[in-house]
């Protein structure tokens, strides 16, 4: 029998890769925008949630724009990430490490510092209210100049903290940005050991794989859908466990697959690659952590042990201490059901 939406929603679960200016609540961008007097589109769902197939990548990014006109206070962004960890424990995800680009937060007047402290607080008040740990994964856009990267980077390292910043990402769109730009701010991250990890292979092909293993020193990469172009990839992927951080609806909005039924994630998982689930966007692909694993069940045939074998990798994946990482993974077991 499959299983109910109910059984997924009560399992332990762990998400490595949502952006949050594109999981922002609906209404929670229209009250911000009526507090801060900011005129949004009449049809906010329209211009929030992307269609089931977009353009493409750039199309479906189009729909981050709305959100961060609002985004663009300390009290916004407390306010957002406070109610993305909500939405997250509502569906028992455990631990989850939220990314976002704090240099478009300050288009009236913040500093990176503050909207980075700003999301900490409202990450902060959620892990006391709610139990539940977090980190941030700072972004730099592939569509920036390297010396914003670089100064992105370093704001990423002053930061770096357990239960702060955890991590470093390059997302934006890799169809028509390359990583080479960026290297030296990952080269910064990597020399003193910051994790890093790396959209590729969603827009462009397997090449796009190898650079940001080979020049940012990728330890996990967005999505990496196109891995299979280039098998000779499979072999140090599985050696340094660089985790596939896959996200099937976005996937199929974005045609990084054509279909859903098209999608890797079931070949990776049989191939033995560590490969995770994820939302991406929860309101830009209107969707939960609990829907992507009921469409993975659906589409094939997943049980609690292919659920379990990914949410353990997110865990042993996840940017923070090795023995973190166990206890993570000996509280997943713990409350995984027994059938
Ligand atoms: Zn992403």
């Amino acid at each position: 029998m499959l299983l109910t939406e109910e059984t997924i929603r009560r399992l332990p679960k762990v998400e490595l890769h949502v952006h949050l200016d594109t999981s922002v609540r609906v209404q929670t961008v229209r009250k911000l925008g009526e507090e801060q007097g900011i005129e949004l589109p009449d049809d906010l769902e329209q211009a929030l949630i992307a269609p089931p197939i977009c353009a493409n990548l750039a199309d479906y990014l189009t729909r981050v724009e709305t959100a961060l006109q609002v985004l663009q206070t300390t009290a916004a962004l407390e306010r957002v990430a406070y109610e993305l960890v909500q939405d997250m424990a509502a569906e028992n995800v455990i631990y989850a490490e939220i990314r976002y680009a704090p240099q478009l937060c300050i288009r009236r007047g913040l500093s990176m510092q503050q909207v980075i402290d700003a999301v900490a607080a409202g990450l902060q008040a959620a892990r006391t209210d709610l139990g539940i740990r977090t980190g941030q994964i700072i972004c730099c856009l592939r569509h920036d100049p390297s010396a914003l990267s670089h100064e992105v980077a370093q704001y990423a390292i002053q930061n770096w903290a357990p239960d702060k910043v955890v991590g470093l990402d390059l997302a934006a769109d890799e169809a028509e940005f390359g990583g080479f730009p960026h290297r030296t701010a990952f080269r910064l991250a990597r020399g003193i050991g910051m994790p890093r990890t790396v959209h590729a292979g969603e827009a462009a092909g397997a090449e796009s794989i190898r650079e940001a293993i080979e020049v940012l020193g990728a330890q996990r990469l967005g999505h990496g859908v196109h891995l299979e172009e280039d098998p000779s990839l499979f072999g140090p992927v599985r050696a340094r466990h660089i985790t596939l951080e896959m996200c099937p609806t976005s996937n199929v909005q974005t045609r990084a697959v054509n279909s859903l039924a098209q999608h890797p994630i079931d070949r990776y998982l049989k191939l033995n690659l560590p490969v995770t689930v994820n939302t991406d966007g929860r309101t830009t692909s209107n969707t939960t952590l609990t829907q992507e694993y009921g469409k993975l069940v659906r589409q094939f045939g997943w049980g609690l042990a292919e659920i379990q074998r990914t949410v353990l990798n997110a865990a042993s994946s996840a940017f923070i201490r090795e023995e973190d990482r166990q206890e993570l993974c000996r509280i997943i077991l713990d409350r995984w059901p027994h059938p």
